[in-house]
């Protein structure tokens, strides 16, 4: 199973995550964008063209049973609309952000956080997200750079939960939902 991209979000699942205001705006990176680096990137973006900074969330879908909403940075432009100007591999088209200005009150050492927020009640999966936190609360104070021994602990505790993440997935996943391997097409036309 891997991170996907929901290729909408329900105003149910809007509610849940507090999310008031979600826009689709169009990825436009600079030739030398790099990948992950959405401060840098729009911090360069804006010396050469103008604008300012928008913080906010974007969002990454695991087995239909969890969502990760990670911090990003936008272009603000002098115009008022949003630009995300940093590449990534799996979103095509448009980009569904939303915007939060607190966000930049969570910034450590120019990384940004990340929230994981369960879409079902159950143990095994708030122990799993437990891990995927802390382990990107080790990101945050160690300036990016976790140690391999850690991430080997990380790897070998979030191993025991899988078989019982991977079948909630199963479970949770209708045969029109995306399927919950992260593949992005259809349940039916994939595991399902
Ligand atoms: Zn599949």
């Amino acid at each position: 199973m891997q991170y996907f991209d929901l290729s909408e979000l329900s105003s149910s699942l809007l509610k849940k995550l507090g999310v008031e205001d979600l826009r689709k705006i169009p990825v436009q990176p600079e030739p030398d964008a790099k990948f992950l680096n959405c401060l840098d990137n729009v911090t360069s973006y804006i010396e050469k063209n103008g604008g300012s900074v928008q913080f906010g969330w974007i969002f990454s879908c695991l087995g239909n049973i969890s969502i990760k909403m990670t911090a990003h940075a936008v272009v603000k432009t002098p115009d008022n609309s949003l630009v995300c100007v940093t590449p990534n591999e799996y979103r095509t088209g448009l980009l569904k952000f939303a915007p939060d200005c607190s966000v930049e009150n969570f910034i450590q050492n120019n990384f940004l956080p990340t929230k994981f927020v369960p879409l079902i009640d159950d143990q095994s999966l708030s122990e799993y997200i437990g891990i995927e936190a802390e382990q990107d609360k080790l990101r945050l104070d160690n300036l990016g750079i976790i140690a391999q021994s850690d991430l080997e602990q990380f790897k070998m505790r979030a191993s025991l939960l899988y078989p019982a993440i991977l079948s909630l997935a199963k479970k949770y996943t209708g045969r029109n939902d995306q399927c919950y391997c992260g593949s992005g097409n259809k349940s039916k036309k994939c595991c399902g």
